[in-house]
């Protein structure tokens, strides 16, 4: 019996035209950001200082001694062996081939709270180690808790504000997560828990958590300083990640989140208000499904002059991405900010971002990396330390942070410039001396401009010249894709 009369299909290119055929004077030109960012030029304002953490895949079987250079999918554990040569044993302070033993991540934090002394710190997830043909569901969530702990032992006692979200390893089995039933995640019971615990979500704010991974909440430090109509918005990306295999148990908005963010931006705009999205697959990558980040790229487009920037992490690669409005793909109308890993897996030198940004308009004014230098720290102890690595202002010579700025003074320079692509590539490792950059090709160079300058995968399949399902390139993608492009609902 053919049952296709009871469903009705949803096109992501309808939503779009749904939702941007009302949109506002202020954004009609798609200039909203950009003309913010000129407008502050040269001017001296106030500023708030965010450190945002990413990916620090935390490996509490992490063993000095142990082979780094095992057959296993993670090394540098007792199960690998204690090999005589040295090098193959695992350093105190962390392996290019390995997750980060803890004592680098509390080093960082140490570094952070003396050091950078941020208002703010954003931990956009994925802390369990990457052993995950054997772990278990409770050491995935001892792996939140006991970051969350180290964080709390770090900074209770002082005036930061912690803003967390979790990412695809934070589930168990990694990658998913059951989005099709609302306050069923026991991983999500056992976060709110311990965030609330931490006093860094207020109950409201648990409730909204608790159901689906998302929450928003108005943007009030712990000192005391509220800012007026502003929010945080922190996403769960599981809701577009293409090996959350689960997703395909909800064919229609997964965990109904698109229609939750619609409405926290709508509502945002009738209060003359702005926000920033935290979140940990970044949505404007490839690793996120056409179906949901088109749509969310449409509700960018239309509440382009609310949401200022995102923050996400997960590629373990330090990157920068742009997006256009929908319907003018030569406007650039907004970006988001990639931190690197703290994890060195894999080949990586460990690091977090150091976003300055403008109080008023919460826009980012200049982001720097500061890292851990593994090779460095191998060979002499009195290395083994975090430092500032580079600053993007310095780094690309950049006019702002704005969207134009960052198409036309990095995108387009590094598709022309060799040089300059192989110092972003080189950054993306974080300088690992793992990863040393001896040329960037033509291809090398296309993929780089792509990856900064595609606002969602099909547009970053077309940028590379490839066909919008990409079987031929990647399989898993192109399936995924396939299958959760349209989405589907049942009659009534
Ligand atoms: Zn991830």
């Amino acid at each position: 019996m053919c049952k296709q009369g009871n469903y009705k299909y949803y096109h992501a290119e309808a939503y779009a035209n749904e939702i941007l055929k009302d949109k506002p004077e202020p954004i009609k030109n798609n200039d909203y950001l950009n003309n913010l960012y000129a407008s502050l030029q040269g001017q001296k304002r106030k500023t708030l200082k965010i450190a945002h953490i990413s990916d620090p895949h935390i490996d509490y079987r992490y063993t000095v001694g142990a082979d780094q250079k095992c057959n296993n999918y993670l090394c540098c554990q007792p199960d690998d062996g204690f090999p005589s040569e040295l090098d193959r044993q695992a350093k105190p302070w962390g392996s290019y081939l390995c997750d980060l033993p803890p004592q680098t991540f509390k080093l960082m934090l140490e570094y952070i709270k003396n050091e950078i002394k941020p208002d703010i710190i954003v931990w956009t997830g994925d802390n369990a180690a990457h052993q995950i043909w054997s772990n278990t569901p409770q050491e995935v969530i001892d792996s939140t808790n006991n970051i969350t702990k180290m964080i709390r032992d770090e900074f209770d006692q002082t005036q930061v504000t912690v803003l967390p979200i979790n990412g695809n390893h934070d589930y168990w089995p990694a990658n998913n997560q059951d989005l099709s039933t609302a306050n069923s995640s026991i991983f999500l019971e056992e976060f709110s828990k311990s965030w609330k615990d931490a006093g860094w979500l207020t109950d409201e704010e648990i409730a909204v958590f608790t159901q689906q991974g998302y929450y928003s909440k108005p943007l009030t430090l712990k000192d005391g300083r509220h800012f007026n109509q502003t929010r945080v918005i922190a996403i769960n990306t599981m809701s577009c990640y293409f090996y959350n295999f689960l997703v395909l148990k909800s064919r229609y908005d997964p965990g109904e989140q698109i229609e939750w963010l619609e409405a926290e931006l709508k509502e945002l705009e009738a209060l003359n208000g702005q926000a920033f999205i935290i979140g940990h697959v970044p949505p404007m990558h490839y690793e996120c499904m056409h179906g949901w980040s088109y749509r969310f790229k449409a509700l960018m487009d239309r509440y382009q002059h609310i949401v200022r920037f995102g923050m996400y992490g997960h590629q373990h690669h330090e990157m920068i991405q742009t997006y256009t409005s929908v319907r003018n793909p030569n406007q650039r109308i907004g970006m988001g900010f990639l931190a690197g890993s703290a994890t060195t897996y894999y080949k990586m030198n460990p690091s977090f971002n150091e976003i300055e940004m403008n109080e008023e308009f919460m826009i980012p004014l200049n982001i720097k990396t500061h890292f851990f230098n593994i090779s460095a720290a191998e060979q002499d102890q009195n290395n083994a330390k975090w430092s500032y690595l580079h600053d993007y202002l310095e780094t690309f010579n950049l006019t702002d942070l704005s969207p134009d700025a960052i198409f036309s003074e990095i995108a387009v320079k590094v598709r022309q410039d060799e040089e300059l692509a192989k110092k972003y590539k080189w950054n993306k490792s974080k300088q690992s001396s793992a990863k040393t950059i001896n040329t960037c090709n033509d291809y090398c160079r296309q993929t780089l401009f792509c990856e900064l300058s595609a606002g969602e995968i099909f547009e970053f399949n077309q940028c590379m010249g490839n066909p919008d399902f990409d079987f031929v390139n990647d399989f898993a993608n192109g399936v995924t894709n396939f299958l959760t492009s349209e989405w589907v609902k049942r009659k009534d």
